[in-house]
């Protein structure tokens, strides 16, 4: 199975695919990283938050590094530029890297460090500068938060990752992305496992001869969101890869669309209130 890349906004170009491990445990991050790119995976989302930069780094060990897309995010410590500046080199020594393809800011935190998160954008925009990572972007930017960045520095990220599944299709920020050429990367893609109690997604499932979270996947990659979903399990590792040998038809797509619950439908934390600093 060949997973499809698509083509950002700097030039480079990224699997629409890939392996989330945030709730892997740092000691089985190795061996779980491991059975993902056995299955096939090539794309890693990481972050500093998930404490296991270190176990990707070790899984990766030894594969052609032109074969890899490593992403990881800045934790929410570290916003200030001196910290960013420290820790984004911690990470390449974490990953056993010279370079990232993608370095995200985690979360805008838009009630602390002043509001400022501007600060920490530049401080990114110096790290790909300095070709520590190739791309930049961000995660849980809300339509402001983006508008604003860019506004200051110019720059624009090539992602915003944020939280879209069935249940939450986040419609507001998708377009606000669209608008400014960012790519959406959907996390929590299969709701964190919850796509397979619906009966709707089930029923689909059926009838095209899948598994629910096999349609939801798909459903993602037919409207052109990035992908990179988690599982600890080797057959659901295969399975959440399988995608890309069948389509949705156009009813199925809205039958999906329906199942939007707007904001009750989030799983995760509201951007714009998120304060949490790990300690
Ligand atoms: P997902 O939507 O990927 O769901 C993962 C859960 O679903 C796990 O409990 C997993 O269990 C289960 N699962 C996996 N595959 C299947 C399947 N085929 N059938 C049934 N159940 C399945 O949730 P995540 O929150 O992990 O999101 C994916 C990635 O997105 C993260 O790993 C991370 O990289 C990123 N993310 C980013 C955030 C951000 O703030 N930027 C926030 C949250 C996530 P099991 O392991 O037992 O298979």
């Amino acid at each position: 199975m060949t997973v499809p890349t698509i083509q950002l906004h700097d030039g480079t170009s990224i699997p629409q695919l890939g392996f989330g491990v945030f709730q892997v445990p740092p000691p089985e991050t190795a061996a779980t990283v491991t059975k993902a790119l056995e299955a096939g995976y090539r794309h890693i989302d990481t972050a500093q938050m998930y404490g296991n930069e270190a176990g990707v780094g070790e899984a990766i060990r030894g594969v052609d590094r032109d074969e890899l897309y490593i992403t990881t995010k800045l934790n929410n410590t570290f916003h200030r530029p001196d910290d960013a500046r420290r820790e984004i080199d911690a990470s390449l020594e974490r990953l056993g890297l010279d370079q990232v393809d993608l370095f995200l800011i985690h979360w805008p935190l838009p009630t602390r460090y002043d509001g400022d998160f501007v600060q920490t954008w530049r401080a990114l925009i110096e790290a790909q500068e300095a070709g520590k990572t190739r791309s930049i972007g961000v995660s849980n930017f809300q339509p402001a938060h983006l508008d604003r960045i860019v506004e200051e520095t110019g720059v624009v990220p090539v992602v915003n990752q944020v939280e879209v599944h069935p249940f939450f299709a986040n419609e507001d920020v998708r377009a606000a992305n669209k608008k400014h050429g960012v790519l959406t990367e959907a996390w929590s893609p299969i709701a964190q496992g919850k796509v397979v109690d619906d009966d709707t997604i089930g029923e689909i499932a059926s009838l095209v001869g899948r598994t629910p979270a096999q349609v939801a996947l798909r459903w993602h990659v037919q409207r052109g969101d990035i992908i990179f979903p988690k599982s600890m399990n080797a057959d659901r590792m295969k399975q959440n890869f399988e995608i890309f040998d069948f389509e949705l038809e156009p009813t199925h797509m809205a039958a999906l669309d329906e199942l939007d619950q707007g904001e009750p439908g989030r799983m995760g934390p509201n951007p714009d209130t998120f304060d949490w600093i790990p300690s």
